[in-house]
């Protein structure tokens, strides 16, 4: 009996069904892994997605109309 690695089931990624790499199994590579990731995360939080990371909106950009 000898192993021969050509028969073994190769994984393929869920994603785009490419062979799956190692370092990002099950998924063949980083992006699908985040693509993944991002579908439950929406499916479990619906939360909206943003492109930016403008977070500096604290204060009211506008001046004050008292001020002057
Ligand atoms: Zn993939």
């Amino acid at each position: 009996m000898s192993i021969d690695p050509t028969s073994a089931p190769a994984r393929v990624c869920p994603i785009c069904s490419k062979p799956e790499v190692e370092t990002y199994r099950p998924f063949c590579s980083k992006r699908c892994a985040d693509v993944d990731l991002n579908r439950w995360l929406t499916g479990a939080y619906a939360i909206p997605v943003s492109e930016e990371e403008d977070e500096d909106g604290e204060a009211s950009p506008h001046a004050d109309p008292r001020a002057g």
